[in-house]
């Protein structure tokens, strides 16, 4: 197999990851779907953190993996402490589906191989 192939292979893995999260309900969050251009919400409790631009609310914050690779995302201010495992992997799994539709939309290719395994340690603010 190519690389493609193997691509592919991992975007299957990545979006399989992201059924079974919408399976059993992204672990509360109110807006897995939180790409409403221009505005951005909070993916845990709805809110708008940017409208085009960046409001007071917004927050971001860094998730570590087991393979020391990071990934950085948005929150507002209030949801940023005190998340859990399981909500970290609800938010990580909202960023996978809005990358698998950018993908689509802009013909980006993202780094699934990458992206689709890589199990998360922690996080912390920025
Ligand atoms: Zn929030």
């Amino acid at each position: 197999m190519g690389s493609l192939a193997h691509s592919l292979e991992a975007k299957v893995k990545g979006l399989d990851r992201v059924k079974r999260q919408a399976s059993t309900g992204w672990a509360g969050l109110t807006a897995p779907n939180y790409v409403r251009t221009p505005i951005i919400l909070c993916k845990k409790c709805g809110c708008t953190i940017t409208d085009g631009k960046t409001l007071a609310s917004f927050s971001e914050l860094k998730l570590t993996f087991n393979d020391n690779s990071a990934h950085v995302t948005t929150s507002c201010k209030k949801c940023v402490v005190g998340l859990s495992l399981a909500e970290l992997e609800a938010i990580y799994c909202a960023d996978l589906l809005a990358l698998s539709q950018e993908e689509e939309a802009c013909g980006r290719l993202m780094h699934w191989q990458l992206l689709s395994d890589r199990k998360i340690t922690g996080y912390e603010r920025l």
